[in-house]
């Protein structure tokens, strides 16, 4: 199975990424993944991307391009795969299938992780991390036992500006603004699907399961 796994910001789109393609039994892909093994590597792809990066500048496209091209080619991608953060955008999309339609193949699905925007923020507007050890509570679904108290190590919580409402917000919007033509592409290739992404993690996994087992066979 082909896939690509899209969703805002704090929809957990990392976390189901993980599981379904352990579900699929194919290998997650991720931008991140694949810029952290080119850098790590040494690939001439990634001395390039360092540039950038070292720059505080975004990779180019066809930087990203070239390094997911070279992903994908690897044996373990044959048989299918979960893109995770790519394609970002139409050209990157457009791209994409050219890509594969040279391999003889394609996509079949493209599932959009739906979170309701107010969902998110009181998702990551809850989230509080320790100071000393970094660990990650929630007022609401994870409270510390004593507030502002990490309980693994007694350091202070706080809350980082990347958590706070107006930054979630902000993130929300260029989420929109970015991923929206996007998502009206896939629709109109026909191989969108969304599924409804609040609620218990395993019961978000169960509903992507619901909607790609069918198609696995
Ligand atoms: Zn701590």
């Amino acid at each position: 199975m082909r896939l690509v796994l899209v969703g805002p910001p704090g929809a957990g789109k990392g976390t189901q990424a993980q599981f379904i393609a352990s579900h699929l039994s194919i290998p997650k892909i991720s931008t991140g993944d694949i810029f952290r093994a080119n850098v790590s590597g040494g690939t001439e792809l990634g001395k390039l991307a360092k540039q950038y990066m070292d720059r505080g500048d975004l990779v180019p496209d066809e930087v990203t391009i070239a390094m997911v091209r070279d992903r994908l080619s690897e044996d373990d991608a044959q048989e299918g795969f979960l893109l995770d953060g790519f394609p970002r955008n139409v050209p990157q999309a457009e791209i994409l299938k050219k890509m594969l339609s040279e391999w003889d193949t394609k996509l079949d699905i493209v599932l959009e992780l739906v979170v309701d925007n107010d969902e998110v923020v009181r998702r990551l507007a809850g989230r509080r991390t320790c100071r000393s050890c970094g660990k990650v509570w929630h007022l609401v679904f994870d409270p510390p036992a004593k507030e502002g108290v990490c309980d693994a190590c007694g350091g202070e919580l706080f809350q980082r500006d990347d958590d706070r409402e107006e930054t979630v917000r902000h993130r929300l919007q260029v989420y929109e603004r970015d991923t929206s033509p996007l998502v009206s592409f896939y629709a109109d290739e026909g191989i969108l699907v969304g599924i409804d992404a609040t609620g218990p993690v395993e019961e978000i996994t169960e509903r992507a399961m619901a909607v790609l087992r069918p198609l696995a066979d």
